[in-house]
């Protein structure tokens, strides 16, 4: 299959960093989100990040150009009828991921791949949303997108080898690493790191250390660049928790049980970064 025009919906976060890497490798681009503003939003991300590799010398200033050039933006879902390939990054919701999917089956054209970004929803339950599931894949993309190599590609019960194949090739010719991985809760990185994370936040709630001493062991004992509290407040606790109850609630296995202190976390709204405090405080002036 030959992809040449790349939707892109929800702009963004992800949606963003996956419009900008694709259309940096010489891939059409629209990228849809539901209202103007959010629209303007993720164009502005993208051409904040392109600026500052421009700037660094990691693109020319053609590049740039050509980049931003083939981004289209729009607020309907239409215009998306003509792409080869689909890349979903909304939110983390089941059935409004699968409501979309229904929407874009009924859209795009039967050989139009579909993929989703989804962290840690089931891609076989969103497959079955559509009527054509073995064009339907995960295209799991890790935050910064433009930074970050890894593209978990999840393969659901239902999706096709050759979609695989398209997905892996696509991958590559966006100068990213495929690992395929077969359709699973939390897949592998989510499901290792997140675990690790509720870990560390157990101990803390068992007040086997503090806060600080946690993240420091973690990093000169098991040599991670960031112990994983500090990463669970740049992540947002309650994406954290979301992936925890996925995990908990999809495998229905005791080990999964999110901390109850990381509940209660998330119902302070101490979510990290973003609210100002999570494990740490920050300066949000
Ligand atoms: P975000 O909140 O930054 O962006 C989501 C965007 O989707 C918003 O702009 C929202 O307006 C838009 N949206 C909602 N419904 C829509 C619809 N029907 N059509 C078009 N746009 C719609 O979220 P995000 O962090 O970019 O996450 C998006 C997806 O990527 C989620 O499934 C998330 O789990 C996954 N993901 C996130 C990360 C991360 O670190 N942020 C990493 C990997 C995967």
């Amino acid at each position: 299959m030959d992809i040449r025009k790349v939707g892109v919906v929800g702009a963004g976060t992800m949606g963003s960093g996956i419009a900008q890497v694709f259309a940096l490798s010489g891939f059409d681009v629209l990228m849809r989100d539901i209202k103007e503003d959010f629209v303007a939003r993720g164009l502005a991300t993208i051409e904040k990040s392109l600026g500052r590799l421009a700037s660094r010398g990691k693109i020319t200033a053609e590049a740039q150009a050509a980049a931003l050039a083939r981004i289209g933006t729009t607020t309907a879902l239409d215009p998306l009828a003509d792409c080869d390939l689909v890349v979903e990054a909304i939110l983390e919701d089941v059935e409004l991921k699968r409501a979309l999917f229904r929407e874009l089956d009924a859209l795009c054209r039967p050989e139009a791949i579909l993929a989703t970004n989804t962290s840690s929803i089931s891609v076989t339950k969103i497959a079955a949303a559509t009527t054509v599931p073995e064009r339907v894949v995960g295209m799991h993309f890790f935050n910064p997108v433009p930074v970050m190599k890894l593209v978990e590609i999840i393969r659901a019960l239902q999706t096709a080898d050759e979609t695989c194949q398209a997905i892996e090739a696509v991958t590559r010719a966006i100068g990213k690493t495929p690992h395929m991985i077969k359709d699973s809760f939390g897949f592998v990185v989510n499901r290792v790191l997140i675990l690790m994370i509720n870990e560390a936040v157990n101990c803390l709630y068992e007040g086997l250390t503090e806060t600080e001493e946690i993240d420091e062991v973690m990093k000169l004992g098991a040599n991670h660049p960031m112990g994983p509290l500090a990463l669970a407040d740049l992540i947002g606790l309650d994406v954290v928790l979301n992936i925890m109850e996925t995990l908990y609630s999809g495998f229905d296995d005791p080990k999964y049980r999110p901390s109850p202190l990381l509940k209660q976390m998330v119902d302070a709204r101490y979510l990290g970064r973003k609210t100002g405090r999570g494990f740490y405080r920050y300066d949000t002036a």
